[in-house]
């Protein structure tokens, strides 16, 4: 009997991969709050939503230097109105003399009773008894250089929802509304280490055959950036064994394992089976490129009160460790913390660039935004090429298959969108 054709195993697509992947993640969603403060929690995840005790701004105010009054004392241009206070900003005012006007300044409150504001440059201060009067240039229109009470946020509306990656301009908002401290999500702890008996740490000569550890830095960089905790297990040696010690070590006190290198087919790929060994796995050939390779499971706490630790297996080619980290690993960290986890969404933008020969996978090339808000394309796409990840703004998502023509729209990955940052 002949031998059966192989066929090439059947890839699996990133959104199916990504569906598992965060339906595991959200049933461990990181259930510990801490309440630190706003002033220490950039990059933290809010487990409550906050809310707004007061209206922002809490009173009406001036958005320019000049002078409050009611627009009905103003018919006609040059009038002239005696200046009757002065309300620099902190102050609160008294209520406006009617058919006078009251030197204000950015910020401060309006005095009850006026209803506009007139920018310094379009009067004329006139000296005389006492503040001297103002002659207004302009016809002002009821209500101009106010901001309203409220015009932010009301009083009792929520200003952050739950499930936010608090960003600095989040944080100004919180503190906006008075709120000193936040309730965030207990930073992920995730234990890394490199696979590679060729790999050795810059510092360190380069014996023949090796090549300095990268994945070690792209992936801690990549970790922290996304608000983890990281512990750096450094490099584990090609060997069933140590690979199993260095999984049941990790496993204690982390949420998620991750490794590079390891996961591809080869004998000195023993991360599976070692996994294997010490939990469950799945190890799933994704159809994008770069990448594929990507391992899935998680590995047995026998002494950490039980229980198990997520585990994934990145490639080892430095650029398909780090856009699988982005498409994969990144949404896992959003997921756990109860953030929203999906990809951010893609930009629709004209390439310059001409990709005759797409893969049968779906591609994240490597590109960079032109002066004329064009894409360009890094010219070497090769997975090992780490000067592409450096080099590019984002990545192009171009479909299966999808050849592409100078000028038509493409869809575009911001780099710092898919970081998280
Ligand atoms: P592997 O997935 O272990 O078969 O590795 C695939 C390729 O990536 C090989 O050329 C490795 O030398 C390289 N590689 C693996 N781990 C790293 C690492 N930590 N830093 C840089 N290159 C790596
Ligand atoms: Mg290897």
């Amino acid at each position: 009997m002949a031998e059966p054709t192989r066929a090439a195993p059947a890839l699996l697509p990133l959104d199916e991969a990504l569906e598992r992947l965060l339906a595991v993640a959200r049933e461990r969603v990181i259930a510990d709050a801490q309440t630190v403060s706003t002033f220490d929690a950039l990059g933290r995840v809010l487990a409550d939503p906050v809310r707004s005790a007061l209206d922002v701004p809490p009173a009406d105010n001036t958005s320019m230097d000049g002078y409050a009054l009611r627009a009905a004392d103003v018919p006609a241009a040059g009038t002239v109105l005696p200046v009757s206070q002065r309300i620099p900003a902190g102050v609160v005012g008294s209520a406006l003399v009617p058919g006078s006007a009251a030197r204000i300044f950015t910020g401060a409150q309006v005095p009850a009773g006026a209803d506009a504001v007139v920018m310094q440059e379009q009067t004329a201060a006139l000296a005389g008894e006492g503040l001297g009067s103002v002659r207004i240039d302009v016809v002002p229109q009821a209500g101009q250089w106010v901001r309203r009470r409220g015009e932010d946020v009301i009083r009792g509306a929520e200003v952050l929802a739950a499930g936010t990656r608090l960003t600095p301009q989040a944080l100004g908002l919180a503190a906006s509304v008075g709120a000193a401290a936040l309730a965030v999500r207990r930073r992920p702890r995730v234990a890394l280490f490199s696979t590679g008996d060729e790999l050795v740490m810059p510092g360190e000569p380069l014996k023949p055959g090796a090549i300095y550890n990268s994945n070690r830095f792209t992936l801690r960089g990549l970790l922290q950036a996304a608000g983890c905790e990281v512990t750096d297990l450094g490099i584990v040696p090609d060997d069933r064994e140590a690979t199993r010690a260095a999984l049941r070590r990790a496993a204690i006190g982390h949420d998620l394992i991750l490794t590079s290198g390891g996961v591809s087919v080869g004998e000195e790929d023993h991360l599976k089976p070692a996994v294997e060994a010490e939990g469950w796995l799945h190890t799933w050939g994704l159809a994008i490129k770069p990448g594929k390779p990507l391992a899935f499971g998680a590995v047995r706490r026998d002494s950490d009160g039980g229980g198990e630790t997520l585990f994934m297996g990145l490639p080892g080619n430095p650029v398909s460790s780090f856009v699988t980290f982005l498409l994969t690993v990144a949404p896992v960290l959003r997921a756990l913390q109860g953030a929203p986890a999906g990809l951010p969404p893609a930009l629709m933008l004209r390439a310059d660039f001409d990709w005759p020969k797409p893969d049968r996978r779906r591609e994240f090339l490597r590109v960079r935004i032109n002066a004329a808000g064009g894409l360009e394309l890094f010219p070497n796409q090769s997975s090992g090429v780490l000067t592409s990840a450096v080099w590019a703004d984002g990545l192009v998502d171009n479909p299966p298959g999808q050849a592409i023509r100078s000028g038509e729209l493409v869809r575009f990955l911001p780099m710092g969108a898919l970081i998280g940052n």
